[in-house]
């Protein structure tokens, strides 16, 4: 237990457990990285740090025990899909006029206080911000120090401009994070008051190490796709949907084989029925999208002659036969089709129809170096 969990980035830790042990913790800070960089992780840390009642401390820096009641409470807060569902699920049960007064707020520790985008909107909006302020000024109760999580960076306009004032005036015993998959979606004004750590993608040797531990039931291979397809991030190679994936992957392949290869049409709506309206089409859809996303940007790395950075090395040699049938401009009118089919989606079209008229249109242009 401990920041010895914490994996990468160990520059950015150090940095921060620095400005605990020396007490000043900044007022507000940005934790910036992709998806599944750990920015949640690492601020859920650094609150137990903060808080520890044992104060530990490892490499002659404060660490958390991860056991003692304020240490337990804040981990309550780490599975955080889990505590958003239960928190929307108890305003569901709400008379109508109390759900309009609730607030998605996650607080397992009274004075560390999680902020998720509410919604249907996933936007912060102005009651979260009220909420936060309206606590903000009171002296925590079983905390050193209170800390504020929001954890996206979609606020409300007016929302956003709240959360400035408190910036501009943070009370010297709370502190607010903002974590940050794009710390450009911020207001420059909320930005320009928050110190901004990145955290940096994990080198993937690292990665396949991770994985080798903690998935041992993957052979070498597909741990090795996975800590490729992950992109450096820890969280996202951890909770890797390898299954899902492949299944995406797999039609993925029919439609580049059917438009560049070998055409076969009707193994090609045999799969593409298979896609159906409804939660479920929706899902499978997004996986077969991502998986072709993620080949055609492989031909796009095998065009360019950067092989070293393909992800799906599993499937290195046929992708390179079909780089050889393919060109530049062919893989861009397929990443247009791909958001056509996005698109489509998001106005609910029939998701087979979209796809087969997507998967038609790109055997349409025929041989590639046609175009
Ligand atoms: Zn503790």
């Amino acid at each position: 237990m401990g920041f010895d969990a914490f994996l990468g980035n160990e520059a950015t830790v150090r940095h921060l457990r620095e400005a605990i042990r020396a007490g000043r913790i900044p007022p507000s800070l940005i934790l910036a990285g992709p998806k599944g960089s750990g920015k949640y992780t690492l601020a859920i840390m650094l609150a137990q740090a903060i808080n520890c009642l044992r104060q530990p401390q490892t490499d002659g820096l404060p660490d958390f025990c991860g056991e003692c009641s304020n240490c337990v409470r804040i981990a309550e807060s780490y599975p955080l899909d889990l505590r958003v569902q239960e928190a929307i699920a108890a305003r569901e049960e709400m008379r109508d006029a109390d759900k309009k007064e609730t607030r998605i707020l996650i607080q397992t520790h009274p004075d560390i206080i999680v902020v998720p985008p509410d919604p249907p909107q996933l936007l912060i909006k102005m009651g979260q911000v009220r909420s936060v302020i309206h606590g903000m000024y009171r002296f925590p109760s079983d905390a050193r120090h209170a800390i504020y999580i929001f954890t996206a960076t979609a606020f409300m306009k007016e929302a956003a401009n709240s959360l400035l004032k408190v910036l501009e005036e943070p009370p010297s015993f709370a502190s607010i994070f903002l974590l940050a998959e794009n710390p450009g979606e911020l207001l420059p004004t909320i930005r320009s008051r928050c110190i901004t750590y990145r955290l940096g993608a994990l080198p993937i040797e690292d990665l396949e190490a991770l994985l080798a531990e903690r998935r041992p039931e993957w052979k070498p291979a597909q741990r090795s796709l996975v800590a490729r397809l992950s992109e450096g991030a820890v969280g996202r190679a951890l909770g890797f949907d390898l299954a899902s994936y492949l299944a995406g992957r797999q039609d993925a392949l029919l439609i580049l084989r059917n438009a560049l290869d070998e055409s076969d049409h009707s193994a090609l709506f045999r799969m593409t029925e298979t896609y159906r309206a409804g939660a479920d089409g929706q899902q499978k859809t997004s996986a077969l999208l991502r998986a072709l996303t993620s080949l055609l940007e492989d031909l796009l790395l095998l065009q360019s002659n950067a092989p070293s950075l393909v992800r799906n090395i599993d499937l290195m040699p046929e992708l390179s036969r079909l780089s050889a049938t393919t060109t530049l401009d062919w893989i861009e009118a397929a990443s247009r089709g791909i958001h056509q089919v996005e698109t489509g989606m998001r106005r609910n079209l029939l998701r087979s129809l979209s796809l087969d008229a997507f998967a038609t249109e790109l055997s349409s242009y025929g041989s590639p170096t046609s175009l």
